[in-house]
């Protein structure tokens, strides 16, 4: 039968048989036992299935991984133990020493930095795109050895929409996928592979958690780029790998070669797992997923309302806002709301800005987002303080930008204590 999204949050992955347990049940175990070496040598020749080692499957993780497969309507997905993994697995799964990649350069900045400092060190070059740039100039930056395209639906922090439809397009012309980061808006707002995107990456720290209760990524696989039809482009996935059973993606698992791969080559490798602990605690996020990301949508409606008429605030940006630059493309990826997370500038000094966050009450300073808790940050002081002014611009994020990431409080009180701290910062 098939389910509504609603539905798959709180029966997704999981599906209890006979004196079953309700709830996911934690496997916190390293290993899976075999009654025989004969048994345990089939699962190594691939001719059975089963679990054996957690850093490859974990019936835990599977099932988390399958319920966020079911919400984004992929082929499959892996869990990572953070959405840095993912980001990086999902790009170095097609890409080796001596490629290029295309990305936005309106992405959150641990991304920024993974792409334009550590996989350069690698030797895989990117070039950083801005997305508002027209078709040609955007054309311009693919090169021969070009093997994706990146970006975020809604950017942290900037909070910019993707056009994905059209990027789909700009990435399907030159014959490579588009990796779609869709941590902010979620599958209950935008399910990117309904416009065309290939991949898509999640921090799951994020809403998909809402607790801030533990790290965590995904990628999941549409299974709808035909790698074969760009064999030259992909020989990870179209050529025998020697390290494991000479067999070729594309041929042994079909629409789910690149997820397979990334499991058997990357996670083996690589290692980058959720503990099956967090794994639950991610799960018990996602069941009232449904819930939590319309009400955060509401409230920072109301909030980014307010700040835009509010004396003391020089810009909001907030694409459900109609004077927002994003609000057109927001009404056609995101017409059920956006996320909880506002942009926005006081006027005044950066001092002013560093007084108006100490001056809060319950909304509290913090290194994260899209949490139960309302709480604020400065990236120029604070996540990305080693980028110059510029590079910050470079990276969509104003030197005086506050996030305001809405939580799910009583919006007046929300109000009041911005209210409250701008009032008596304000100079
Ligand atoms: C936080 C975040 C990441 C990185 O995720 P971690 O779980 O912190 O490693 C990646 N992309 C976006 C959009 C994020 O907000």
């Amino acid at each position: 039968m098939k389910k509504n999204l609603e539905t798959l949050c709180i029966h997704g992955g999981w599906r209890p048989k006979k004196g079953e347990p309700q709830q996911l049940p934690i496997i916190q175990s390293t290993t899976f036992r075999y009654e025989t070496s004969e048994q345990m040598a089939r699962l190594f020749d691939l001719e059975d299935e089963g679990y054996f080692y957690t850093r490859l499957q974990n019936p835990t993780n599977d099932a988390v991984a399958a319920k966020i497969n079911a919400l984004e309507g992929g082929v499959g997905c892996v869990l990572t133990s953070s959405g840095q993994a993912a980001s990086f697995y999902a790009v170095f799964n097609i890409c080796q020493a001596g490629d290029h990649f295309v990305t936005s350069n309106n992405i959150y900045g641990g991304t920024f930095n993974l792409f334009g400092v550590t996989m350069k060190k690698l030797g895989i070059d990117c070039s950083f795109v801005d997305p508002d740039w027209d078709d040609d100039r955007i054309r311009a930056a693919f090169r021969p050895n070009t093997k994706c395209f990146f970006g975020e639906t809604i950017s942290n922090p900037g909070g910019n929409v993707f056009d994905i439809e059209r990027f789909a397009r700009l990435a399907h012309e030159a014959g490579v996928p588009l990796i779609v980061d869709n941590t902010f808006a979620t599958p209950i707002n935008c399910r990117p592979f309904e416009w065309g995107a290939d991949i898509v990456t999640h921090s799951t720290t994020k809403y998909m958690d809402g607790h801030a209760a533990q790290v965590g990524g995904a990628v999941v696989d549409s299974g709808n780029f035909d790698w074969e039809a760009h064999a030259g482009k992909f020989p990870g996935l179209t050529t025998p790998d020697e390290s494991y059973h000479g067999l070729t993606y594309t041929k042994a698992f079909g629409k789910k070669a690149y997820v397979t791969k990334l499991v058997s080559q990357l996670m083996r490798d690589l290692g980058s797992i959720p503990a099956p602990q967090n794994s639950f605690l991610l799960n018990l996020g996602l069941e009232t997923l449904h819930l939590r990301v319309p009400r955060h949508c509401q409230n920072a409606q109301r909030v980014a309302e307010w700040l835009e008429q509010n004396p003391h605030v020089a810009w909001v940006n907030y694409c459900g806002l109609p004077s927002n630059k994003y609000y057109a493309l927001a009404q056609k990826y995101l017409p059920d709301g956006s996320c909880g997370v506002i942009a926005f500038g006081l006027k005044g000094s950066r001092e002013d800005a560093i007084r108006f966050m100490d001056n809060l009450d319950f909304v509290s300073i913090v290194t994260h987002v899209a949490d139960a808790r309302t709480c604020v940050l400065h990236p120029a002081s604070h996540t990305h303080r080693q980028l110059s002014d510029d590079q910050l611009r470079e990276a969509g994020v104003a030197p005086d930008l506050i996030r305001l990431s809405v939580g799910l409080e009583n919006v007046d009180d929300i109000i009041a204590d911005l209210r409250q701290a701008m009032e008596k910062s304000a100079t």
